[in-house]
């Protein structure tokens, strides 16, 4: 990234205020002690306050109308210190992007505020049991009622459900469309709603992560339909775009990295060469994922995305993500295998990094439907 245009400025100012509000223990949000979600949430609520959270969004939702290299400086800095923005990264990266863009006035003035305050978070309710990939198979159901729509259906998956206030759920209104993709609507749906009911699943990726969903007969007003009935799936697509961009976990991969070489000091020289090798070579990876966010982000700045750059991306990252796991592991030894939970901040890093990055080929489109996406990306552009 070319240091002008204030990223500079704005990396000091990030990094300040990590050192002074961030515990210097911090790994993670999800690392089941409460102590570490609410770090986070208390430090969503100071970047709000600083206007740095959603910088890239309008001042009257709670932005400095910042470019897309800002915002980018913003992910780098957070991800860099273990994502203290926890949860709220779903907000800013793709469901106030997207209300900004179908949804009414009211909705926006509604939604976009408590985001870039820090106060709301957002779960996404796409997934179903038999409804992963192939997400047009979806199957619940809304029925018109009145002023408003009941849902019925089931969710899975669903990240962070239990602490989110809002879900952005997918239903269907018309199970007989000739084209599966057409019929699905967007619903913004309070997870307080009556038969709204959040049932967490205990897996490897720790606390909030992944949950059921199950919806018996919620009632959503028609006031909270974003965009137009049917035409859900364009709004999809967009979800999806920003999705797979706004992560950037080459940048901790980058940290991690420095860390794991320099707290083997002068042993390094005993290190086997092999692994050496590796360390170096993901360090290269991890730069080249940096060149390919930025290459969207440049296109983002221009105003057009192809969606080719975007997926080659996803893969380059939850790849490298892999790889950088698993030389961390083999670097640090058995002791990240048990951290001791007050001790070793490092290891009990490597350990989390190592746990999430297993997930990482799968969320968010599995890797093969990348390679999907980009093969059908180029085969179009041509
Ligand atoms: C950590 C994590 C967080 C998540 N958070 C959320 C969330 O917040 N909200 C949400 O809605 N979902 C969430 N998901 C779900 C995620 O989007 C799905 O798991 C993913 O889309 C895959 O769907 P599936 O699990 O049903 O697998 P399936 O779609 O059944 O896929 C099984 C396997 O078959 C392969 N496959 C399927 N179709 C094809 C094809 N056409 N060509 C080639 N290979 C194919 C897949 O690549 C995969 O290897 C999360 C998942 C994880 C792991």
């Amino acid at each position: 990234m070319i240091a002008s245009d204030g990223t500079t400025a704005l990396r000091t100012r990030l990094r300040r205020l990590i050192d002074e509000r961030l515990p210097a223990d911090y790994v993670g949000s999800f690392t089941g002690d409460p102590k570490d979600l609410a770090t986070a949430e208390e430090f969503s609520r100071l970047l709000g306050a600083e206007q740095l959270l959603c910088m890239a969004w309008p001042a009257q939702y709670g932005g400095q109308a910042a470019g897309p290299w800002l915002q980018t400086v913003v992910r780098e800095e957070m991800w860099s210190h273990f994502e203290p923005r926890g949860a709220q990264y779903m907000g800013v990266n793709w469901v106030g992007p997207v209300i900004m863009r179908y949804g009414t006035e009211k909705q926006k003035q509604q939604h976009l505020p408590p985001i870039s305050s820090g106060e709301m978070i957002w779960c996404q309710g796409f997934s179903e049991p038999e409804a992963g990939s192939d997400l047009g198979a979806m199957r619940t159901t809304a029925t018109k009622e009145g002023d408003g729509y009941r849902i019925n259906g089931q969710k899975v998956w669903t990240s962070y459900a239990p602490i989110a206030g809002w879900c952005f759920l997918l239903a269907r209104l018309d199970a007989r469309t000739k084209d599966k993709r057409d019929g699905i609507t967007v619903f913004l749906v309070r997870t307080d709603s009556p038969g709204f009911e959040v049932r967490p699943l205990q897996t490897l990726v720790g606390p909030y992560h992944l949950n059921e969903v199950f919806l018996t007969d919620v009632f959503v007003p028609a006031d909270q339909v974003l965009g137009e009935v049917g035409q859900g799936w364009r709004i999809v697509m967009d979800v999806l775009a920003y999705e797979r961009i706004g992560i950037a976990r080459y940048a901790k991969c980058d940290r991690l990295l420095a860390e794991v070489r320099e707290s083997i000091g002068d042993g390094w020289a005993e290190v086997p060469a092999a692994l050496r090798d590796r360390w170096a070579r993901a360090l290269v990876r991890s730069r080249q994922a940096r060149l390919m966010a930025y290459r969207v982000v440049a296109s983002q700045d221009a105003g057009r995305v192809d969606p080719a750059d975007v997926s080659a991306y996803r893969i380059a990252v939850t790849i490298l993500d892999q790889e950088v796991s698993e030389v961390l592991m083999e670097l640090a030894g058995p002791s990240v295998l048990a951290p001791d939970s007050d001790g070793d901040r490092l290891a009990r890093t490597i350990e989390d990094h190592w746990r999430y990055a297993l997930a990482g080929t799968v969320s968010s489109g599995t890797i093969e439907m990348q390679r999907r996406s980009l093969a059908r990306a180029i085969l179009e552009n041509r």
